[in-house]
């Protein structure tokens, strides 16, 4: 059902299905807030539903349920289809990384008897959000003997928060005259991590005092940070928005609120004709770069060990699979917003409430850096949407020559394989605090399982 609001003609069975679906939805983006927590509560999920890594098969058949993961920052899931791989399969691309501030590789400094800990942003944020808000810290330390060390401060309720501090508005004269875009410098966005001096202790007494205590808690030294990967995230849990409850605001729905639907989608359907696939990828905010990001050959390797146990080794095999295959590039797209009107097309924007999105193309400055789907795909996966009775939506990144953006879209597509790009709207997009529709988070998830099983 193309561009209809789902609220308006919804029964009480399919109300209690959005909102129960939604509370996993509030649970897994309230644990799982950088990339390694969501590959980890991933594959909790979907262990408890039968999948087992790739290495312990000798050989695949139909219904076989088989997980690989990439570096603890990437997971790929397949259900194993009655048609060979090399026919095609089904494929469903999240990214987990959302936009938040790391902590550098030497971050720990004393100024005014304040510890603080430098940061360098990641993704596009606009800075002034990120302060006077509560704050939490996780990640990994990684220690020259191999062992890693979890740190999660912030996100238990006996925890002590974080922040970032900003000017009083009483002494802000000066700094209200700057733009926007550098009235909170990068460089200014530092963690407020103690005020309590060492005794005894002359120069840098405060500093000394969190060495101590991050001695005592996770036996690290301060150059322990060189092999450190923490992140800097709002803290505190997924909350139900709006009196009506009807949307979900939360951090980081770019892209776990499509993550999180696509691998459920995997899990809920029966063994599918094609191979169903959901690969989870990170690094898509900085350009899908890297060994983890979806430019990386990890996908293309994993198929390739896929066809190896079904005897099949041969260079164009691999290239047959990945041509015949068919992709949804599963990622938010920017909402209507009624504050913000003037920057979108009405008749060619995603709504709050009319499910999944495609978004032909998106890109910047006449469609670069997009992956501008073909019609004949487009159709077919329309097709697909009104056969199940699936509300759906198309929609642009704004108005031309406004801004735009890029997804992993394109990057799967140059394996010759038809994408198009699909997924949630969303209000706030990067900001610490995003919100989604309850129905379009429903809504994707019933599109995404129609796709793998047609
Ligand atoms: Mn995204
Ligand atoms: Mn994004």
């Amino acid at each position: 059902m193309y561009a209809k609001n789902i609220w308006k003609d919804i029964n009480p069975e399919k109300t209690t299905k959005i909102y129960d679906f939604c509370e996993g939805y509030k649970n897994f983006i309230s644990v799982a807030k950088t990339e390694r927590l969501c590959v980890q509560e991933t594959l909790s999920i979907v262990k408890e539903n039968g999948y087992k890594e790739l290495k312990e098969f000798n050989s695949l058949k139909p219904g076989d349920k088989v997980y690989v993961t990439n570096k603890n920052k990437n997971i790929a899931l397949f259900l194993i289809g009655n048609k060979h791989i090399t026919e095609g399969i089904r494929v469903l691309g999240a990214h987990i990384d959302s936009p938040r501030l790391d902590i550098k590789q030497n971050p720990l400094y004393e100024k005014e008897e304040f510890a603080l800990l430098d940061t360098h942003y990641y993704g596009g944020i606009k800075k002034y959000q990120w302060v006077t808000i509560p704050l939490a810290i996780h990640g990994v330390i990684c220690k020259k003997d191999g062992t890693n060390i979890s740190v999660n401060i912030g996100d238990d309720e006996s925890d002590p928060v974080v922040g970032i501090s900003d000017l009083l508005i009483h002494l802000s004269a000066d700094q209200l005259k700057k733009t926007a875009n550098v009235v909170i410098e990068g460089e200014n966005l530092d963690v407020t991590f103690g005020s309590i001096p060492l005794k005894d202790k002359e120069k840098d007494a405060v500093k000394a005092n969190i060495l101590k205590l991050l001695k005592e808690k996770y036996d690290i030294e301060e150059e322990d940070f060189v092999s450190s990967e923490l992140e800097v995230v709002p803290a505190g849990k997924a909350r139900d928005y709006g009196f009506d409850r009807s949307m979900v605001a939360g951090y980081g729905h770019d892209d776990r609120a499509c993550a999180y639907t696509s691998f459920k989608a995997i899990l809920d359907i029966d063994t599918p004709e094609y191979t169903a696939c959901c690969i989870l990828v990170d690094k898509e905010e900085i350009g899908s770069v890297g060994a983890t990001g979806a430019q990386s050959l990890f996908f293309e390797n994993t198929i390739a060990e896929l066809l190896a146990l079904t005897g099949k080794t041969n260079y164009l095999d691999l290239k047959h699979a990945m041509t015949n295959s068919k992709m949804l590039s599963s990622d938010v797209s920017a909402a209507l917003d009624p504050l913000y009107d003037s920057v979108s097309d009405k008749k060619n924007n995603a709504k709050f409430g009319y499910g999944i999105v495609f978004n032909k193309y998106t890109g910047s400055r006449g469609k670069s850096g997009s992956n501008d789907s073909n019609p004949e795909y487009v159709a077919w996966v329309r097709n697909i949407m009104d056969s199940n009775n699936i509300h759906y939506q198309t929609s642009e990144l704004g108005k031309v020559d406004q801004g735009g953006g890029g997804t992993i879209a394109y990057i799967l597509a140059n394996y010759n394989m038809n994408v198009v790009d699909a997924g949630i709207p969303v209000l706030n997009m990067h900001a610490p605090m995003e919100i989604a529709s309850k129905a379009d988070i429903y809504e994707a998830y019933v599109a995404y399982k129609a796709f793998l099983t047609k």
